[in-house]
């Protein structure tokens, strides 16, 4: 790959520079030496004052300067958790959340889980000793839900508020600060871009100042057509003309990372001791701000990221590889010259930077489909959504559609308030679709089953293993688990054999199934269990398991707006009703439906490559669309998909609907 203004000659001088850094950095330290020489160190007292001062502070830092791991400990140090009280910091990410919790337990050397902890969905790494809690922003609105107030914090810190994830911006609107005065508020960016938050939150912004090294950035000459080969070809080209420093790429996804994993293996493979020992490092944009890997000296950035886009017109929600941000891909580069002076590889030109990339990215509250958001603070007690102070409001229109789906779902009624159902569904940290099934299966004795299918679609896309040298096993035995129904029936059946092997590891390395996502499925079970048992839903299994009709009526209880009958040409499918009615749509090839193409399907989800696909799809009887949703479809509109013409006779309700 040819760079502007790059020699892939080896520059012999900085790497000496870069070797010398290299050593002193490796120089082991002690733990307090190492808190000592974080940037954020020398601003410990100015800020403990600035926070007891104010009740919110936005504090910006560089990547690495000890936001994260060190402003709660100096909270603890500072007496913030006397009287039983706890220090809260939010992470977007689960892993950064886990991660982060590991290190500062590790440097107030107590056990994690103990006086250091952090919570995740669906994984609890807490005890009553635990003063310092690290947690998803989506775990502390949940807490929310069950306690108003969040009593038990004395600090809140917001962390990576410049991600603007869904989440934090829900926790930005809720004005907790405004209901609990004694509260501290601290609100953490890693970009400089704070004047926003400082004007939102009326607060003043505490700068710490980093002292990064010069990273020089490189452009392609042209654009490159395939950027997963592109970045492999620059690693292996740094790796052999550059003598020292790590190389950071970054990746869309664990898929990507795998496969780039792999080729990189096979080259190094082939050229044996020819090389060096790679040191590479293949990272999501985690590695962005949340995490900091010391002693990168070389970035490699595509350009890309990988990001949940939903259109409010065809209401379809898809996670799509697009480009990345400029603010992102200053961000990546800035990765290079923590350690010393480094280099950043943009795969793309230098125009495209200029003229292709967005300035920022769009908050995830405009791009995502907001039923559990609405349903979120309707139970919190916000009636009106539409004036709910967002930082930057969602789009009318998608408000709008969450509000007509949780209708349509029965979670609201016809004042828009919550209904006894709705506020059951609350309890899940689920997508209203799944918990609404969760709910329905009661009255089906089969709840068992349902959620054992919804903790198997929670990792539903890393089920099978495929390798590419034993494709051939590996669709037998997938083929093997095959079960009538559909797709949903087959994981159902992965998982009840999985319980049967008492959950053998062996078995799933035999059968081509991800031992991982298997025990997270477990994990996710395991939770649901328990918030059955809290939202009061009966956990009855199916007595009768060769028919299916009970565990399918539950799935279309929530899964009916994703209906869609085969079209005429017997190829492709319909949608129904739910965003653009009528939109042609396909079964994916991975499904065991693929070809058999039942009359009338729900599917779990859409994916959109060549074609929009459906993933994970069940075989239903369209009757049991009405009998799930007698307001949202009425059976002339069922008979027209049909091709019949017949106006319904007797069917008040649906007469009703199809009238308004
Ligand atoms: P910020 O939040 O400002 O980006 P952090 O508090 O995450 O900064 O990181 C401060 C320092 O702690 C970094 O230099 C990083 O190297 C170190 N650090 C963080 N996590 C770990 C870890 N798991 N292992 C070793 N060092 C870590
Ligand atoms: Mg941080």
């Amino acid at each position: 790959i040819d760079f502007l203004d790059w020699d892939w000659k080896s520059n012999d001088k900085e790497d000496e520079i870069i070797a010398r850094i290299d050593e002193a950095e490796r120089k082991a330290k002690t733990i307090e030496e190492t808190r000592k020489s974080l940037p954020i160190f020398a601003f410990r007292e100015e800020l403990l004052k600035a926070i007891n001062e104010y009740q919110t502070i936005v504090i910006v830092g560089e990547t690495g300067s000890g936001k994260t791991t060190q402003l709660p400990q100096y909270l603890c140090e500072a007496g913030y958790t006397k009287g039983g009280k706890k220090i809260c910091c939010t992470q977007p990410r689960r892993v950064a959340a886990m991660s982060v919790a590991a290190r500062v337990a590790e440097e107030m050397g107590v056990k994690l889980g103990y006086e250091v902890g952090y919570a995740i969905r669906f994984e609890d790494c807490t005890s009553d000793k635990t003063i310092l809690k690290y947690m998803t922003d989506g775990t502390l609105l949940r807490e929310f839900l069950s306690t108003p107030l969040l009593d038990d914090y004395s600090c809140l810190m917001i962390d990576e508020a410049h991600e603007r994830t869904l989440h934090t911006d829900i926790l930005f609107g809720l004005d907790i600060a405004r209901v609990r005065p004694d509260l501290k508020l601290l609100i953490s960016s890693a970009t400089l871009d704070a004047q926003k938050f400082a004007e939102y939150f009326d607060a003043p912004i505490f700068n710490i100042p980093g002292k990064p090294y010069p990273v020089t950035v490189c452009y392609t000459k042209a654009p490159e057509a395939n950027y997963i080969s592109a970045a492999i070809t620059t690693v292996m080209q740094l790796h052999i003309s550059q003598k020292n420093g790590d190389i950071l790429v970054f990746l869309t996804g664990q898929d990507e990372i795998e496969a780039v994993q792999e080729s990189l293996q096979h080259t190094c493979r082939v050229l044996g001791s020819k090389i060096r020992e790679l040191m590479v490092i293949l990272a999501t944009n985690i590695a962005e701000t949340s995490i900091t890997i010391d002693g990168v000296a070389f970035v490699i950035d595509p350009g890309f990221v990988k990001q949940n886009v939903y259109s409010p017109k065809t209401r379809m929600e898809s996670l799509l590889v697009v480009p990345c941000s400029r603010a992102s891909a200053v961000q990546r580069s800035g990765r290079a010259g923590r350690v010393g002076p480094g280099h950043c590889f943009r795969l793309y030109t230098q125009h495209a930077f200029h003229n292709e990339l967005e300035d920022n990215t769009v908050p995830e509250i405009q791009r995502t489909n907001l039923g559990n958001v609405v349903l979120m603070l309707k139970s919190i007690g916000i009636h009106d959504v539409m004036r709910f102070e967002f930082m930057d409001p969602p789009h009318e229109q998608s408000l709008i559609s969450a509000l007509n789906d949780l209708y349509a779902l029965g979670a609201l009624n016809n004042n828009g308030e919550l209904t006894k159902l709705g506020r059951r569904m609350a309890e899940f940290p689920l997508d209203p679709f799944l918990s609404k099934s969760v709910i329905w299966s009661e009255k089906y004795n089969c709840t068992e089953e349902v959620i054992s299918i919804i903790s198997m679609l929670t990792v539903q896309s890393s089920v099978f293993y495929r390798p590419k040298d034993k494709k051939f096993h590996a669709d037998k035995a997938r083929q093997n688990f095959t079960r009538p129904g559909g797709d949903h029936f087959t994981l159902l059946n992965v998982w009840e054999q999985w319980v049967d092997t008492n959950y053998s590891m062996n078995w799933c390395y035999e059968n081509f199934v991800v031992y991982r996502s298997m025990s997270r499925a477990r994990d996710v079970r395991d939770q649901l269990v328990g918030l059955c048992e809290r939202a009061e839903v009966d956990l009855k299994s199916n007595p009768n398991p060769g028919d299916i009709v009970p565990v399918q009526k539950s799935i279309v209880s929530g899964f009916f707006m994703n209906a869609a009958k085969l079209s005429r040409f017997g190829e492709s499918y319909q949608k129904a009703k739910y965003g653009e009615p009528g939109r042609t749509i396909h079964i994916h090839p991975s499904s065991s439906l693929f070809q058999v193409n039942p009359k009338w399907i729900v599917f779990y989800e859409l994916v959109l490559t060549s074609k929009e696909y459906m993933r994970q799809v069940m075989e239903i009887k369209p009757e049991w669309l009405i009998e799930a949703a007698p307001y949202y479809y009425s059976q002339s509109e069922l008979d027209n998909l049909e091709g019949k013409k017949k106006m319904p006779k007797n069917n008040k309700a649906a007469q009703k609907a199809a009238q308004s």
